[in-house]
């Protein structure tokens, strides 16, 4: 690039103000704007979402048009993962706590993708979501233990107006489904509020995390409701420095997932 930054934003399309917001950002932080949309086949599980997981590219090009965006990179699985493909990229344990206990190889997944995003793009920067908080943390693991030369920026989560993250995986949910996954920001809410009025013990809180993500008949599933360390992710005891709360639930058969720091 002879002296020009190059902000990177890796995505899987069907594009929403998440996405737009981490654009925006790497447009203000570097002369050249690639972003790539790969709905990467290998961090999906053989029973998850891969075929219905939503597919907007007109949509995606009107957005990224208007941000603007410079390079859209838009392989397809063949360019990234030819005949006889058979080297991946993994960051041991962490991978293995929060989703990874639920998505066996999905990081691995993550992990390879991007890697390969990083040696063909190039750049200076990459933008990710706290949305997806453990993937952030992990590819920050990849990038020092791979003695990766790229900067990586972590952007805020986008919430609709009730709290709810934004999420492509958003659009499987029905109305009633939708009104019902607000519960998972306000129980982050009510756990940020126990922590600040001074409750120490993570396994008191993450009780009563539980009981009100229970309240809510809706949920199917409730895969995690965790208090961990922000770098390492693992469990914590005593609150006594920052934390990461975070919780993965299922809705019908959309899994949906947030966090925030504490
Ligand atoms: P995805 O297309 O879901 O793989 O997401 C691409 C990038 O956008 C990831 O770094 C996500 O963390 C980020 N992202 C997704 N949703 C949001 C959101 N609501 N707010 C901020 N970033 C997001």
């Amino acid at each position: 690039m002879q002296g020009r930054s190059l902000g990177l934003v890796p995505t899987m399309g069907a594009l929403h103000k998440g996405h737009l917001s981490l654009m925006q950002k790497a447009r203000q932080q570097n002369d050249v704007l690639t972003v790539s949309i790969f709905v990467n086949p290998v961090q999906f599980g053989p029973h998850e979402d891969l075929e219905q997981y939503p597919r907007d590219m007109a949509g995606d090009i009107e957005k990224i048009e208007a941000v603007p965006v410079d390079i859209l990179f838009n392989p397809g699985v063949k360019d990234i993962y030819p005949e006889g493909y058979s080297t991946y990229v993994e960051v041991e344990r962490m991978s293995n706590a929060l989703c990874g206990m639920y998505r066996p190889g999905h990081f691995k997944g993550v992990t390879t993708v991007v890697t390969k995003l990083f040696n063909i793009i190039r750049p200076t920067r990459a933008y990710f979501g706290q949305k997806d908080y453990q993937q952030s943390a992990i590819i920050r693991k990849l990038v020092k233990d791979l003695n990766m030369d790229i900067d990586l920026v972590v952007c805020p989560t986008i919430r609709e107006p009730d709290g709810l993250a934004m999420s492509s995986r958003n659009s499987y949910l029905s109305p009633k489904q939708r009104d019902a996954a607000a519960v998972i920001y306000a129980t982050l809410t009510l756990g940020k509020n126990l922590i600040t009025e001074g409750h120490r013990d993570a396994k008191a809180v993450q009780e009563a995390m539980l009981e009100n993500l229970k309240k809510e008949p809706l949920i199917e599933d409730i895969d995690y409701v965790a208090i961990v360390d922000t770098e390492t992710l693992s469990p914590i005891e005593h609150i006594s420095e920052q934390v990461l709360l975070a919780i993965a639930i299922r809705i019908g058969k959309t899994r949906l997932i947030d966090n925030i720091i504490v």
